[in-house]
C-alpha cells in the first residue's frame, strides 16, 4: 500500500461515481437527500452544462415492483434499455440479437427449437399461435385454469379456432382423467395449457400432459403459455415434446416490457410449412419473421419491421446474466421453487389461505386470499406507502377477496437485495396494521 502512488487512488474513486451516476436509483437518492440540487436553478443549469441533468428526471422514489410482471430489472439490464442509438443493421447490434437467440435456446432447454423476439407484449405470442397453426375450423383443447386460458382461447376463436375447455374449480387444475376424457371425445389439431395461470398461480404439469397427449395422438400441437413461468418454472422443451413455448420480457427473463418470445419444434414449424388456408395476419406471420429470426442468428441482418433495438440489447445483457449466473438453467428454477416455498410456508403461518393449494400452486408467483373481513383498499396502499406494490385480484370470480406477490427473476435470484424479506416484512406489517389478528407463531 505504501508504495501506491496517492493518484491511482482516483481510479477506484472514479469507478464508483460512475457505478452510483448509473444506478438507475441515484435521481432518486439525490431528489430526497439533496432537493434544493434539482431546483435551484443555478445548480440545475450547472447539471445540464456537465451533462447530469439525468440526475433530475426521477424525482419519485422508486417502489420494489413485486407483482407478477413486470418486475424488477437489474441496473445493467436497464442501461442497455437506456443506450444510445444504434442501428438494427450495425454489427454490433446484429450480433446481440444473434446471440439472444441462441441464449434462448439454452434457457428453454432446447437444441432445434426456432426462436422468434419480435417487438410485442406477451400476447402476440397468443395471435402467432393462431395465425401461424390454426387453419379455420380445426378443434383446440383449451386446459383452463383462469383468466390467461380465456383470453387465449378468445383470440384462437377471433382467427377461426374451435376451442373446447377443460375447465376447473378456481385456484385448482384440471385432472389428468378429465383432460384423458376430453382427448378421446375427438382429435385436436392443439392442446393449450397455460403453465402458469398469472391470474390464480395455477402450476400446470406440461410435462405429464404432453406425454398423454402426445400418447394419444403423436400429431396434436402442444402449446404452452409460459409468459409467467419461463426462466423461473422448470419447462424443458425438447425433453417435454412441447411444440410452442412463449414469453415476454418482462416477466421472468428480467427485462423491460416490449417483448414476444417464442420457441417453436421444428415439428409444428413443418405443420406451419404445410399450412393450406392463408395467414390472416401481416405482422404477426411467421413467413416474415422466419426468414429474418434465421438471418440473424447467421449475424447477417435482415429487414421486416424494425426491431427494438434497445428491447433486445436489454433482453440479450437479462439472458447473459441468467446464464452466467446458472451455467446450468436447472439452479436457477431450483432456486425459485426455493424461495416460493419460503414465501409460502412464512404467509401460511400467518394464518392466511393461499388460492391454489400448494401441490397445484406455482414458483413464480403467490396468491393469497385476505383475512375474513378485510378488502383490498385497506391492505395495498398500506404496503405501496411502505415501498412495496404488489398486485391485486385478477380472476373474475374472486377478483376482490385476494392479492399476488410476484417472486421471479432478479428478487429471487439476488439475496442480497433483500426483496422477498422485504415483502414479507412489509405485508405482515401493513395486515397488522389493517387489524389483522396473527397466531402466535407466526413467522
Ligand atoms: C402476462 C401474461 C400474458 C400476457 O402478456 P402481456 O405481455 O401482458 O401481453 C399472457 N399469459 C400469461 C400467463 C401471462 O402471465
Amino acid at each position: 500500500m505504501a508504495n501506491i502512488q496517492p493518484f491511482l487512488l482516483i481510479i477506484p474513486i472514479l469507478a464508483l461515481l460512475t457505478q452510483f451516476l448509473k444506478n438507475p436509483n441515484t435521481p432518486a437518492l439525490i431528489a430526497k437527500h439533496f432537493p434544493q440540487l434539482c431546483t435551484n436553478p443555478h445548480s440545475a443549469e450547472l447539471l445540464q452544462r456537465i451533462k447530469l441533468s439525468k440526475l433530475c428526471t426521477m424525482p419519485e422514489e422508486h417502489k420494489q415492483l413485486m407483482i407478477p410482471g413486470p418486475v424488477e430489472v437489474h441496473e445493467d439490464v436497464l442501461s442497455a434499455a437506456g443506450g444510445l442509438s444504434m442501428s438494427h443493421v450495425d454489427p454490433v447490434f446484429v450480433n446481440q440479437f444473434g446471440e439472444a437467440l441462441e441464449l434462448l435456446r439454452k434457457v428453454l432447454v432446447t437444441e432445434t427449437g426456432q426462436p422468434f423476439i419480435v417487438s410485442a407484449s406477451g400476447t402476440l405470442g397468443w395471435d402467432m399461435v393462431a395465425v401461424n397453426l390454426v387453419e379455420p375450423g380445426e378443434d383446440i383443447l383449451v386446459l383452463n385454469t383462469g383468466f390467461f386460458g380465456d383470453r387465449f382461447a378468445e383470440s384462437l376463436e377471433v382467427y377461426g379456432g374451435r376451442t373446447t375447455h377443460v375447465r376447473a374449480p378456481v385456484g385448482s387444475r384440471p385432472t389428468m382423467a378429465a383432460i384423458q376424457a376430453a382427448l378421446n371425445e375427438k382429435p385436436y389439431k392443439m392442446v393449450t395449457i397455460t403453465h402458469v395461470d398469472t391470474s390464480t398461480g395455477v402450476l400446470m404439469p406440461v410435462e405429464a400432459i404432453s406425454k398423454m397427449v402426445k400418447a394419444k395422438n403423436p400429431k396434436t400441437i402442444v402449446v404452452v403459455d409460459g409468459v409467467c413461468s419461463i426462466g423461473g418454472e422448470t419447462l424443458l422443451f425438447d425433453a417435454w415434446n412441447v411444440d410452442v413455448a412463449m414469453t415476454a420480457s418482462q416477466k421472468a427473463l428480467g427485462a423491460p416490457p416490449g417483448l414476444s418470445i417464442m420457441m417453436v419444434s421444428q415439428y409444428a414449424m413443418s405443420v406451419f410449412n404445410e399450412r393450406k388456408a392463408p395467414i390472416p395476419s401481416y405482422y404477426g406471420s411467421w413467413r416474415k419473421w422466419l426468414p429474418v429470426m434465421k438471418a440473424y442468428e447467421a449475424r447477417t441482418p435482415a429487414y421486416f419491421a424494425t426491431p427494438a433495438v434497445q428491447l433486445i440489447q436489454a433482453l440479450h445483457v437479462s439472458l447473459k446474466q441468467i446464464l452466467t449466473q446458472t451455467p446450468d438453467i436447472m439452479d436457477r428454477f431450483a432456486k425459485h421453487e426455493a424461495v416460493s416455498d419460503h414465501v409460502k410456508r412464512v404467509v401460511a403461518s400467518w394464518g392466511l389461505r393461499m388460492v391454489p393449494a400448494i401441490e397445484e400452486a406455482a414458483h413464480t408467483m403467490t396468491g393469497v386470499y385476505l383475512p375474513e373481513g378485510m378488502a383490498l383498499p385497506q391492505l395495498l396502499p398500506k404496503v405501496s406507502a411502505k415501498g412495496v406494490v404488489l398486485a391485486g385480484g385478477l380472476h373474475p370470480d374472486i377478483a376482490p377477496k385476494y392479492f399476488r406477490i410476484g417472486h421471479m427473476g432478479l428478487s429471487v435470484m439476488e439475496d442480497h437485495r433483500g426483496h422477498i424479506d422485504n415483502v414479507l416484512k412489509v405485508v405482515k406489517e401493513a395486515l397488522g396494521e389493517a387489524g389483522y389478528t396473527f397466531p402466535q407463531d407466526a413467522l
